[in-house]
């Protein structure tokens, strides 16, 4: 089963709108011959400077997170339908910093999903262990509860529609990377998880991305493992060079 990689950078809470304007312009020509998907995952307040350079690039336009109301009092949150007007086609959802920090719960995850699923924007997905978690032998057990909390009640249709990244909590910015063959014997376990829940055929087609610490040395030897489809990068994703390097990996 061939599925297309995708590479999505992380900015988090990186870069004002003039920043936006200037990695973006910088990037855009660096990466027009990828041979893989391209997104950036912008904070809020560059999503619509970013529309607009990204308009008819390669690059495709994605948020860091989304609430799962229509609307309403729900001071600071950002709803489905104010993301899709501003042609955001990719959201992270449930990111280790904001099961972290901000109470993300599975449950939570799973509603954020759902929310971008019914407007038509894509999810990517985040799970994955902490290092205590890892360290007690209990990675399967963690990414197998978190992948089929955040699947709760989403029809097999709309599976396309979805990208998984597996971060591995203690790899994120550390510098640290999961080996690669660790880094793709979990996401093999995760993939089985969506193969419990969905089928054989759901899980070869599920697109799941390795994120933590990902950069252009460690980029080809991680991509050329069976099961990883992608990355998520969070510091390699805020210069345009270093973006370029992992994008451009082959
Ligand atoms: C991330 O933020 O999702 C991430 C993987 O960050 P970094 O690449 O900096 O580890």
């Amino acid at each position: 089963m061939s599925r297309l990689p995708i590479i999505a950078g992380n900015w988090k809470m990186n870069n004002t709108i003039k920043e936006t304007k200037e990695l973006l312009t910088a990037l855009i020509p660096l990466v027009k011959d990828a041979k893989c998907e391209v997104a950036v995952c912008v904070p809020y307040t560059s999503i619509a400077a970013a529309g607009d350079l990204l308009r008819g690039t390669n690059i495709k336009l994605g948020a860091e997170n989304i609430h799962w109301a229509d609307k309403g009092a729900f001071t600071g949150e950002i709803s489905a339908d104010m993301l899709k007007e501003l042609n955001v086609e990719y959201v992270i959802v449930g990111h280790s910093e904001r099961r972290q920090y901000f109470g993300e719960t599975d449950e939570t995850v799973n509603k954020r999903a759902k929310a971008a699923l019914s407007k038509g924007i894509k999810p990517i997905i985040c799970v994955g262990e902490l290092l205590n978690e890892r360290e007690s032998g209990k990675t399967d057990e963690v990414v197998i509860r978190q992948t089929n909390g955040a699947f709760v009640g989403i029809d097999a249709a709309e599976l396309k529609n979805i990208v998984i990244a597996y971060e591995p909590v203690w790899a994120i910015g550390t510098g640290k990377t999961a080996t690669s063959e660790d880094a793709d014997k979990t996401i093999a376990v995760i993939r089985n998880a969506v193969k419990e829940l969905y089928g054989k055929g759901a899980a070869d087609a599920m697109r799941i991305q390795y994120g933590g610490s990902m950069n252009a040395k460690n980029v080809a030897e991680l991509m050329a493992m069976p099961n990883i489809d992608g990355g998520l990068i969070g510091g390699a994703s805020l210069k345009a060079e270093d973006f370029k390097n992992v994008v451009l990996y082959r």
